[in-house]
């Protein structure tokens, strides 16, 4: 651990799940940005980066997990999602399919997650339009049946991604502060 390690108040996990391709590498690299520190635990086959932030006043390193493609092949195991406090369901605005399949990824983030993990839908490659197969209602209706968050980004032209995480930790924070 660096001395910035031991200034922090809080260390968070989080983890991004959904299908293949729908931007979730794009999304933790275009949060971090320079900060983003690339880890990779083989055994478990995920990769994961840190971002430090400041929410009302309190340092807070984020941990961030990707499935580093694991997806694919419906591999991501309990040891993923043990101890995340907060995580990012995301889709593709372009591909119905990956609109269909949240309800799985759903499913299975409530039998392995926490019990009061922060869960925010993410609708993301919203620079897409022309090609858009999920209306903005449609998620945000699934988001309220389901009480999460919702929240449609472009991690291409970095719309709401800041945003997005920003919401899921300062949720987060108030949970367990
Ligand atoms: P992952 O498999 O979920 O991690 O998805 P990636 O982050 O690898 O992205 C898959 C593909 O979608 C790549 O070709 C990205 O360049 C592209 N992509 C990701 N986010 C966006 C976005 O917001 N808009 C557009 N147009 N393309 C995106």
């Amino acid at each position: 651990a660096d001395a910035f390690d031991e200034e922090c108040d809080y260390l968070f996990k989080a983890v991004l799940i959904g299908d293949s391709g729908v931007g979730k590498t794009n999304l933790i690299s275009r949060f971090a940005k320079d900060e983003f520190r690339l880890d990779s635990k083989p055994t478990i086959g995920v990769e994961f980066g840190y971002k430090n932030i400041k929410v009302r006043d309190k340092l807070i390193k984020a941990q961030i997990w990707d499935t580093a493609g694991q997806e694919r092949f419906r591999a991501i195991t309990s040891s993923y999602y043990r101890g995340a406090l907060g995580a990012m369901l995301v889709y593709d605005i372009t591909r119905r399919t990956t609109f269909i399949n949240i309800e799985k990824w759903l499913y299975e983030l409530r039998e392995f997650g926490n019990e009061d993990m922060v869960i925010i839908l993410v609708a993301n490659k919203s620079d897409l339009s022309q090609s858009r197969q999920v209306e903005k209602e449609e998620g945000k209706g699934f988001a309220e049946k389901e009480s999460l968050c919702f929240m449609e980004t472009s991690a291409l032209h970095n719309l709401n991604v800041e945003d997005a995480f920003l919401e899921m930790i300062t949720k987060i924070h108030d949970i367990i502060s």
